[in-house]
C-alpha cells in the first residue's frame, strides 16, 4: 500500500481550528517542513508572533488594505455589526463570529482567522508536500499550543507515522502531562521553548507560572524523548545578562548541552490591527544576528552549545 492510499483509508473523527499551514518552512525543525498552526494557546507571551492563534475560538480578521469599499459586508451581516461610511467599520462587540460577511467579501479583506479541519482534510493538505520533505524534513505541529489539541493529534500522529513522516512539535511546555505523554512518545522531535526561568519574570512576560513547564521538560528528558530547547531572545524582555545566565544554568542542571536561540522579529505587530484584541505592540526592535551572537557567549561560557 502506498502512502496516499493509507491516508484515504483513514476514518475521520476529530476536528481542529487551524490558522495556517505554512509550506516549505525551514525554521521549524530539520529539513523542509510543512508547519501546522493550531488555534488556541494558554500563554500570552508579550511578543507572540502569531496573535491570531491565541484565542481558542475563531474570530474575524479584517485586512483593510485589501478592502475595495463595495459595502457588501454591511448587507450580509445578520447582526448589523458592520456600518459603512465610505469604508466598513466593524463593531466587534456585536460580531457573533458567523462569518457571513466573509462569504460575500470579493477581495478577502474579511476572513475567519482559522479554518476547521478534520484529520483527513489536514493530511490531504500535508501529503501535497510529501515529495519535498526528503529524508530530514516533515511536518511540524505548532500554534498556538498544539499539545492542547490532544484528541485531534492522537488521531493525526498515527497517520503521519504510518507514512514515515518525521513529526516535530513546537510547544510552550504548558500542558497536561497525562494527556501529552502518549502523544509525545510518538513524535520525532520536541522543540521546547523556554521564555524565562526567573519565576516572576516568566509570569510577567507570559501570564503564567513556569513550574508546570519545568516539570514537563524534566519528564520529557526523563522519558528520553528527542528534544531541542529553544529560547526566543527578546530585547528588553528576557535578554538581560542575568536572565540568560540563569537560563544557561537551568539548561545545564537539566543535563542538556545545547540551546537554539531564536532572534526576535517585530513583523507580528502588523497583524494586531486586523484583530480584535487588547494586545499592544511591544515596541522592541528586532534583534540583529550580531547582537544575538553576543548573547550566545553567555551560554557558551556556561558550556552550552548554541544553535541558530
Ligand atoms: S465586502 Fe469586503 S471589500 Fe467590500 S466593503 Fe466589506 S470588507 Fe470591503
Ligand atoms: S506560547 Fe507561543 S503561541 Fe503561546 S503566547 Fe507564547 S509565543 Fe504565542
Amino acid at each position: 500500500m502506498n502512502r496516499k492510499q493509507e491516508t484515504i483509508n483513514h476514518k475521520p473523527v476529530a476536528t481542529a481550528l487551524i490558522c495556517n499551514i505554512q509550506r516549505f518552512s525551514v525554521h521549524d525543525g530539520p529539513g523542509i517542513r510543512s508547519t501546522v498552526f493550531f488555534k488556541g494557546c494558554n500563554l500570552r507571551c508579550l511578543w507572540c508572533q502569531n496573535p491570531e492563534a491565541l484565542k481558542f475560538e475563531n474570530e474575524l480578521v479584517f485586512s483593510e488594505e485589501r478592502c475595495i469599499s463595495c459595502g457588501e459586508c454591511v448587507k450580509a451581516c445578520p447582526n448589523s455589526a458592520i456600518s459603512f461610511n465610505g469604508r466598513p467599520s466593524i463593531n466587534r462587540e456585536s460580531c457573533k463570529g458567523q462569518f457571513a460577511c466573509t462569504l460575500v467579501c470579493p477581495s478577502k479583506a474579511l476572513e475567519p482567522a482559522a479554518k476547521q479541519y478534520s484529520v483527513t482534510e489536514l493530511v490531504t493538505e500535508l501529503f501535497k508536500d510529501i515529495d519535498y520533505y526528503g529524508p530530514e524534513g516533515g511536518v511540524t505541529l505548532s500554534g498556538g499550543e498544539p499539545m492542547l489539541k490532544s484528541v485531534f493529534i492522537k488521531e493525526l500522529l498515527p497517520v503521519l507515522k504510518e507514512n514515515k513522516i518525521h513529526v516535530a512539535v513546537e510547544t510552550s511546555g504548558y500542558f497536561d502531562w497525562e494527556k501529552a505523554e502518549p502523544l509525545l512518545s510518538m513524535v520525532d522531535l520536541v522543540l521546547f521553548d523556554i521564555k524565562a526561568v526567573t519565576k516572576k519574570l516568566h509570569e510577567r512576560l507570559t501570564g503564567r507560572d513556569n513550574g508546570l513547564i519545568h516539570d514537563n521538560l524534566g519528564k520529557i528528558i526523563g522519558a528520553g524523548i528527542p528534544r531541542r530547547i529553544r529560547m526566543p531572545v527578546v530585547p528588553g524582555m528576557n535578554d538581560s545578562d542575568e536572565e540568560l545566565e540563569a537560563v544557561a544554568l537551568f539548561i545545564k542542571n537539566a543535563g542538556e548541552s545545547s540551546v537554539n536561540l531564536l532572534p526576535y522579529h517585530r513583523m507580528w505587530e502588523n497583524k494586531l490591527k486586523k484583530l480584535h484584541d487588547t494586545i499592544k505592540p511591544l515596541g522592541a526592535s528586532s534583534l540583529s544576528e550580531e547582537a544575538l551572537g553576543e548573547k550566545a557567549e553567555i551560554f557558551r561560557k556556561n558550556g552550552i552549545e548554541v544553535i541558530f
